[in-house]
């Protein structure tokens, strides 16, 4: 009998590669070992679980361990995959205090990564969390009390009991700090707000949501400022203080009282149990792989946050850490591994953020610092157009970025805001970027039009037209 294709990790990446494979090789072994209890959940929806939005802990799983065994696959949760050994094809796993080996045909590793908040002094304080989780989006739920909806069910198999009992009998907080104006800063921002929090949200550079271009960072930080957030931005924060539980914000300029932190300033790969091994990792830290999502080593798979993934407007490896891009790595090497070689396909960091009633997107190479420093000669504009027909009722101002190369008009990013729809658009980008598409290119699409929708003229075609 062969060895059995073996995964770790038994979310997004991990998962959607067993269901492959099992589906294409049902006369095939396939073991996912997971080092939780929670498999196949969103953390996409974490925030809005927090906020109240999304009512039960539960609505955020995709399947239910027993929907993957009828799959055809053997689920181990609380299984750590510890070490690899590649010379020998096996894993080491830890379970319960024990330790066994499991031979393997093929790996995936697609251990995600975690929140980083270690840079912060002060971030292991009681009160200060990161949100990577459905246990710490329990956790920070059962703090906040109940938003007029059900508070954690800890009747819930998987649900951190112990944990959940302990916050939901601390005091509510009045006062919160989110440290990072990116995208899982903002969510959350949100959902404090819900839950009629003070709320200040500190971010190191000039301007929220870095990744999608200042414009939209402004739009955002407006926008923000209306719904009650307090933003304090060029603030670093230089620690958080307590004596076992956070008590205030030391920042650049000044202290604040706050009863929770939440931490949001970014995320490592998982790739502890590849050291000592010859599979190499790329500049972010995450793992190298080719078109296939191989690593350097035969028989090695990667996917999802614990790899990097060849970036469609650079050629280059970049660490783009998303669902998407998750979810179809692993897709693609379950079909690999069964024996129909099939591309992971590459990334063009596309991205959408809402903020309370803002959106945005983003793709590609959106400014001026990235493209180049990516070898281009850029240029850009940034045109503010209506949502829809300007008769039409609803309609609300699109901003939108649009960066070409100089030379040869090839679109290589764009970024999109507004509160109708703006987010949406931006998959009009995703597509030209594919498809090496230029700036003319794209002002000659046949955009649809009707004046529910969208005025004669697109935002994205006006863009277009300005840059052209
Ligand atoms: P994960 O989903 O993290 O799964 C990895 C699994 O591996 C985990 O369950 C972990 O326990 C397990 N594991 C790790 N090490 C081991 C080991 N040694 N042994 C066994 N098991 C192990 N993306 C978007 O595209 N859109 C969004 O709106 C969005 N919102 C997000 C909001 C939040 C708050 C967060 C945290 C992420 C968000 N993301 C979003 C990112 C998206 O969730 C991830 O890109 C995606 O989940 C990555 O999937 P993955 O399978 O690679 O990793």
């Amino acid at each position: 009998m062969s060895d059995p294709f073996v995964v770790v990790g038994g979310d997004a990446a991990g998962l959607s590669a067993a269901s492959k494979f099992a589906r294409e090789r049902p006369d095939g072994d396939v073991i996912v070992y997971e080092k939780g209890r929670w498999i196949s959940y969103a953390h996409c929806g974490t925030p809005y679980y927090v906020k109240g939005e999304v009512e039960h802990v539960t609505d955020l799983l995709s399947l239910s361990p027993s929907e993957v065994e009828d799959r055809g696959i053997a689920l181990r949760r609380n299984h750590e995959v510890v070490a690899v050994d590649t010379d020998d094809r096996t894993v080491t796993v830890a379970h319960d205090g024990d330790r066994s080996v499991q031979s393997y045909s093929d790996l995936l590793v697609a251990t995600g990564a975690r929140a980083v908040s270690d840079p912060i002094d002060g971030s292991s304080l009681d009160g200060v969390f990161t949100l990577h989780g459905i246990d710490a989006a329990c956790a920070i739920r059962a703090v906040l009390g109940e938003p007029g909806t059900d508070p954690v069910d800890t009747s819930v198999e998987a649900v951190d009991r112990e944990t959940v009992e302990r916050y939901t009998a601390w005091e509510p907080p009045e006062t919160v700090a989110v440290v990072g104006g990116g995208y899982v800063g903002i969510e959350m921002a949100e959902a404090f707000r819900a839950h009629g929090l003070e709320t200040h949200v500190f971010q190191r550079s000039g301007h929220l949501i870095p990744p999608f271009g200042e414009a939209a960072g402004q739009r955002v930080a407006e926008h923000v400022r209306e719904q009650g957030v307090t933003l304090h931005t060029d603030c670093a924060v230089e620690e958080l203080a307590g004596d076992d539980r956070v008590e205030a914000v030391v920042h650049e300029d000044g202290r604040l009282a706050v009863d929770l932190v939440l931490v949001g300033i970014g995320i490592r790969p998982n790739t502890e149990l590849l050291s000592g091994t010859p599979v190499e990792l790329g500049e972010s830290g995450a793992v190298t792989t080719d078109d296939h999502g191989r690593t350097t080593v035969e028989g090695v798979y990667a996917a999802g946050d614990c790899a990097e993934t060849r970036h469609a407007v650079t050629g280059e490896p970049a660490w783009v850490p998303l669902g998407l891009t998750a979810n179809r790595a692993g897709r693609a090497i379950g079909q690999t591994v069964a024996g129909t070689p099939s591309p992971v396909g590459d990334i063009a960091g596309t991205a959408v953020v809402k903020a309370f009633d803002m959106e945005c997107g983003r793709v590609g190479l959106i400014d001026h610092e990235a493209a180049e420093a990516a070898g281009f000669d850029p240029v850009s504009e940034t045109v503010t157009a209506g949502s829809r027909s300007g008769y039409y009722p609803g309609g609300d101002e699109t901003t939108v970025t649009l960066t070409a190369d100089r030379d040869s008009g090839r679109v290589l990013g764009g970024a999109i805001s507004g509160r109708d729809r703006a987010a949406i658009r931006i998959d009009t980008l995703a597509t030209a970027i594919e498809r090496d598409t230029t700036v003319a290119q794209l002002e000659r699409l046949d955009l649809a039009y009707a004046p529910p929708f969208s005025p004669v003229w697109d935002p994205v075609l006006v863009a277009a037209k300005v840059l052209n």
